[in-house]
Parts: C-alpha cells; sequence; structure tokens
C-alpha cells in the first residue's frame, strides 16, 4: 500500500510535498484533499524524528567539546555544527516526504 494514502478515506490524496508539511504525531496535522479529515505521519517518522534529532545534538556538542583536540575538524568546526543543526530541521522532513504511512490526527481527536 502507498504510504500517501489517507489512513480516514484510503484514497491516494497527498504527494511527498504535502506529506511533509503534515508534520509528526505531535503536530496539527494536514486535511486530507478528499475527506477534509487531518492526517500525520505516524509513529515510526515520530520515532525516527527523535532519535535522528538526538543524535545530531550528541554530535553537535561533541564537535564543540573535541574540535580543538582534532587538527582537521578544527578549521570547520562552525560548518559542522550548522550542518548538523540544519540537518535535525532538514532530514526529518525529507524522510517524511519519502518514508514511514500516514496516520490519523490524533490531537484533535483527544479535544472533542
Ligand atoms: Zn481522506
Amino acid at each position: 500500500m502507498s504510504i500517501y494514502v489517507c489512513p480516514h478515506c484510503g484514497k491516494k490524496s497527498f504527494n511527498p510535498v504535502t506529506k511533509a508539511m503534515a508534520g509528526q504525531l505531535n503536530s496539527h496535522g494536514k486535511p486530507c484533499k478528499e475527506c477534509g479529515r487531518l492526517c500525520v505521519n505516524g509513529k515510526a517518522a515520530t520515532a525516527f524524528n527523535a532519535v535522528f534529532a538526538l543524535i545530531c545534538f550528541v554530535l553537535v556538542v561533541l564537535t564543540y567539546l573535541k574540535a580543538p583536540d582534532i587538527d582537521w575538524l578544527y578549521p570547520i568546526e562552525k560548518r559542522v555544527v550548522l550542518g548538523l543543526i540544519l540537518a535535525i530541521f532538514i532530514v526529518p522532513r525529507i524522510a517524511n516526504a519519502f518514508f514511514f504511512k500516514m496516520e490519523p490526527a490524533i490531537r484533535i481527536e483527544l479535544k472533542r
């Protein structure tokens, strides 16, 4: 089954761009074009994002602490840190665009 299928109505109403914009379980979600109900990227996407952000954060701290002792790293320290911070924001969106299944947005259902 396609990962761009709406979990509410089963129609293939998302594409990589709209799926990337839908966010994860903790976000508001994007409405399906067919049925209008909100969808987000599911548990696997949320877990991946959390793990990925944690790894990048650890690498940022390590780079900051260790760069003065590592000859090849020291001159590019700022660029490495900047790249890692950008990756925290960009890589999960790319992953959301091309991997993981959509799930119903749970935040809305909790309010009802
Ligand atoms: Zn739908």
